[in-house]
């Protein structure tokens, strides 16, 4: 997933990729490691502009996720579906730094950016970082999702469990209460 500078038309480029998220070595290890499965390729629609040394690009990112529920632990598919903008920059100029080699404090419009060097930019890791975002932080299989009931642990989007669900604070509190067989 590369541009060439040079390439990039005034009135600016569109771009269009399906990759598998297998490419990607950290989507690769996401699934490697069980946190979720791509069901389908990464698509990705990008519009590049170039305006002097910045290079923006605007991006949509869609595909399918197979994720656990954080509450019910059920497998569940969602459509991913993420908006993003990238900037990159020629590499900061010499005279930016200090003499002192000590780095220099960005101004608000550095942050964010990507400093590229050469004639060509490959924004791979950059869509990679944006799949990753884009994955919810607790998954859930539906927004009112009951969860497992803290002390039987049974499913209770199936219904009301066994137990009745009451949670035992001090699991001493359960001796105490016991009628113990006379000796
Ligand atoms: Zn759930
Ligand atoms: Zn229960």
């Amino acid at each position: 997933m590369k541009i060439q500078i040079q390439h990039i038309p005034s009135q600016g480029l569109a771009l269009a990729y399906g990759n598998e998220a297998r490419t990607f070595p950290v989507l690769k290890q996401l699934m490697d490691d069980g946190q979720c499965r791509f069901l389908e390729p990464i698509a990705v629609d990008l519009s590049v502009v170039s305006e002097r040394d910045l290079i923006t690009i605007d991006g949509v990112l869609a595909t399918r996720v197979e994720l656990a529920c954080s509450r019910c632990l059920e497998l569940f598919q969602m459509p991913l579906r993420h908006r993003f903008t990238l900037r990159y920059s020629r590499e900061i100029p010499t005279d930016l730094h200090s003499g002192t080699g000590e780095p220099v404090a960005l101004t608000a419009e550095q942050i964010g950016l990507v400093y590229f060097k050469g004639e060509e930019i490959d924004f791979q890791d950059s869509i990679q970082e944006q799949v990753v975002l884009a994955l919810p932080f607790k998954p859930l299989c539906r927004e009112d999702c009951q969860g497992l009931c803290p002390r039987c642990g049974a499913d209770l989007n199936q219904g009301r469990c066994e137990c009745g669900g009451v949670v035992i604070e001090n699991p001493f509190a359960v001796l105490k209460n016991r009628q113990w067989p006379e000796q």
